[in-house]
């Protein structure tokens, strides 16, 4: 399909960014990769007067590493993530996640601040950015200001994110100990069924920490404190498996769609974050 006429602009600072976004307040959008945003438009699901492309902007792509703070600028693509030496051995599980969204040609385009600021439910970064206790940082005509991506997720599309605001960066600390990111779909290139990002870190041969997030099992990703607080002080044996993954199935509420029914969705749930949480043990 063909979407409804635009305006384009293409501004070449931040402040030009913010006065546009300011003067046509919700007919306008930022921009990014445009692999969520276009496709909405062409089926006629986003209507956008005035679309802001961000591609002009300098200073919002790239990956630094700096006492012991990772930073991703928004405009860093996910074919940028795979390909970052320095980030894979820092944070593994960035990689192996990117590595599962979509085909090469999307990631070639689509932005880690494009998928994160989205809110599409099915988006595998913002559960990523849950576990890892990501924060976003945002710019709007009032300055600047910091979001924990814990808090950033109200419901489907919607997110603590003003309409004049621009997502620049995220930050996050260099994770420790094992990670895993695993998903289920229907077929390379979808979205995720059920997908469950895990970090857990080891203290003689017991669980110190363990962070848990999935995707795509409710309308916001899920950040489960219990299921991370069921690993911990264990071996992570099945039993320990077990109560975590109760705790997420109590934290979960998917509706039925395309990708099967709640039952369906459940039970693939508690697979794939068994599978995640043994994988990230191994490797802790
Ligand atoms: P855009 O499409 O440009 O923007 C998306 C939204 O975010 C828009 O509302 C835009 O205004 C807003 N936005 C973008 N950047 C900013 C910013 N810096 N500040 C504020 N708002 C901003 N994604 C997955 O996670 N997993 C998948 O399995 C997956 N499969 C896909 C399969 C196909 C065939 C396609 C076409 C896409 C798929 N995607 C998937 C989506 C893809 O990863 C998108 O690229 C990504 O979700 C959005 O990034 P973008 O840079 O393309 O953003």
């Amino acid at each position: 399909m063909i979407p409804a006429a635009f305006e384009y602009y293409r501004p070449t600072s931040m402040e030009g960014v913010l006065a546009l976004l300011q003067e046509h307040g919700d007919e306008a959008r930022v921009l990014a990769g445009g692999h969520s945003l276009i496709p909405m438009m062409k089926l006629r699901m986003a209507d956008v007067p005035h679309l802001i492309d961000l591609q002009g902007i300098a200073g919002l792509s790239g990956i630094t590493i700096d006492g012991g703070t990772i930073r991703i600028g928004t405009m860093t693509t996910q074919h940028d993530i795979i390909g970052d030496a320095a980030l894979t051995a820092a944070a593994p599980i960035m990689a192996e996640a990117a590595l599962q969204i979509a085909d090469p040609q999307v990631r070639y385009m689509g932005t880690v601040g494009g998928n994160v600021a989205n809110g599409d439910p099915g988006n595998d970064m913002p559960g990523l950015m849950q576990c890892l206790d990501a924060h976003f940082h945002l710019i709007g005509p009032e300055g600047e200001r910091t979001v924990a991506a814990r808090d950033f997720y109200d419901s489907a599309y919607m997110t603590a994110r003003e309409d004049d605001e621009v997502l620049t960066a995220i930050t996050f600390a260099v994770p420790v100990g094992g990670h895993a990111y695993e998903k289920q779909k229907r077929k390379i290139g979808d979205y995720a069924t059920a997908a469950a990002a895990v970090q857990i870190s080891k203290e003689g041969g017991k669980v110190a920490a363990a962070s848990i997030a999935m995707t795509n099992l409710s309308d916001t990703p899920v950040w489960s404190e219990a299921a991370g607080a069921a690993l911990v002080g264990t071996d992570c044996g099945a039993d320990a498996i077990k109560a975590a993954v109760a705790a997420m199935l109590a934290d979960i509420d998917p509706t039925e769609d395309n990708r099967g029914p709640v039952a369906f969705k459940r039970h693939v749930a508690g697979i794939v974050l068994g599978r995640a949480i043994a994988r990230a043990w191994s490797r802790a």
